[in-house]
């Protein structure tokens, strides 16, 4: 197998370092803890539900637009409660307009990025739960950089804010597009599992309807691990029906040590396993996805032993994405030729494994799968 990538490997982190904390955010605060927010703020509880109306359904975050706060204090409540924890640096168009990356700026200068695409009759957006990630995979861009920090329930939610904000913007400008945000997939930059308590508060606040989130299906929503199998039993059990999407890229032991660094802990089998009981829990078929990447992993005989891998936990429960590898700087690594994939993907559709080639969106603005890899400057 070629080298992976020209540097030095990163070593696989799970814990995060220690950083200030962003400020704190409505985003952050639960529902039933709203209550102490307004004691801590000196207002009855009713004003922090009225900023939350505001913020979460009608995407409002301009203190002077709350007319409905008492004009002298607006400024007081909704920026203690709505403080701004995303700048925008760059925005980049891709594949037509369809696809938009946005770099953001966080309040201690770490970056992060999100991905608006649009499809007929859907937008998915792809946000970031944590600044850098730390599962060092060698084919990931956002991989090579190491963990920076974790982000906060409320930066993961503001991201989905701000596109839902600029699409409703859009739409009532133009009285044409989508108007709202149908989809999200943590897919973007980080392992959300291992940011587990923020990306759970994160749903939470995505899927609740208005005032408490902004009522996006949970059914919209996608979860990515590389297979952090204590924190897939405890995300089957928080009664969130969210896809679970499980980064296999190998059926076995020795070539999976390899692309993902985390199969060194949780094996394959116990992965798949993990995957079967999120499955049973929430009746949400799971999403294998699947990197085919070039005389690596895209071998017939491996499609035939992903097929029998999942068969023998039964049919009907999981369906396998490959996704053609973007490929990325300093890896040796490349897509796999056309017909090979095609081999694969015909290979597991005859054992019966529902099978779906993943649409790299974003390829030309490096805002593809695996490409996002903010530049960690100061500014
Ligand atoms: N930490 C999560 C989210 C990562 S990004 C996870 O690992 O699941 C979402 C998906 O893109 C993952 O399946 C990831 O393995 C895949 N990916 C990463 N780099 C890629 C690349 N260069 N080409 C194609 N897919 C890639």
């Amino acid at each position: 197998m070629p080298a992976p990538t020209t540097t030095p490997r990163p070593a696989l982190t799970l814990a995060s370092p220690r950083r200030a904390k962003p400020p704190r955010h409505l985003a952050d605060v639960a529902p039933a803890e709203r209550a102490g927010l307004a004691a801590e703020l000196g207002v009855p509880g009713f004003r922090v539900k009225q900023v939350a109306q505001h913020y979460f359904g009608r995407l409002q975050a301009d203190p002077a637009a709350m007319t409905d706060l008492p004009a002298a204090d607006r400024e007081r409540i909704a920026g203690a409660l709505l403080p701004p924890l995303l700048t925008p640096v760059t925005v980049l168009e891709g594949d037509g307009g369809e696809t938009v990356k946005t770099l953001w700026r966080l309040f201690d200068g770490a970056r992060i990025e999100s991905v608006l695409m649009r499809y007929p009759g859907r937008v998915t957006l792809c946000v970031s739960s944590q600044a850098g990630c730390g599962m060092a995979c060698p084919f990931c861009a956002t991989g090579q950089g190491g963990l920076k920090r974790n982000l906060s329930a409320a930066e993961i939610v503001e991201q989905v804010a701000s596109a839902a904000r600029s699409l409703a913007a859009e739409h009532s400008a133009t009285g044409t597009g989508p108007g709202r945000v149908s989809n999200v997939v943590f897919m973007g930059m980080g392992e959300a599992l291992a940011n587990y308590r923020a990306s759970v508060a994160a749903v939470r606040r995505l899927v609740e309807p208005a005032p408490d989130g902004l009522g996006i299906s949970a059914r919209g929503v996608t979860v990515s691990t590389v297979g952090l199998v204590p924190r897939v039993d405890e995300l089957a059990a928080e009664g969130l029906p969210v896809t679970l999407a499980l980064s296999l890229h190998a059926p076995d032991d020795a070539l999976r040590d390899e692309l993902v660094p985390l199969n060194s802990r949780y094996r394959v089998a116990e992965v798949l396993d993990a995957s079967r009981r999120y499955f049973e829990a929430t009746g949400r078929r799971v999403s294998i996805e699947y990197a085919l990447i070039r005389d690596v992993n895209d071998h017939a005989w491996r499609a035939d032993l992903l097929a029998e891998q999942l068969l023998a936990r039964g049919s009907g429960w999981v369906h396998v994405n490959p996704i053609p590898l973007n490929p990325t700087p300093g890896s040796r690594w490349t897509a796999s030729e056309p017909a090979v994939e095609a081999e694969f993907v015909r290979r597991l559709r005859e054992a019966g494994v529902p099978t779906t080639v993943r649409d790299t969106r974003g390829r030309d603005i490096d805002g593809a799968c695996g490409q996002l890899a903010a530049l960690d400057v100061a500014g």
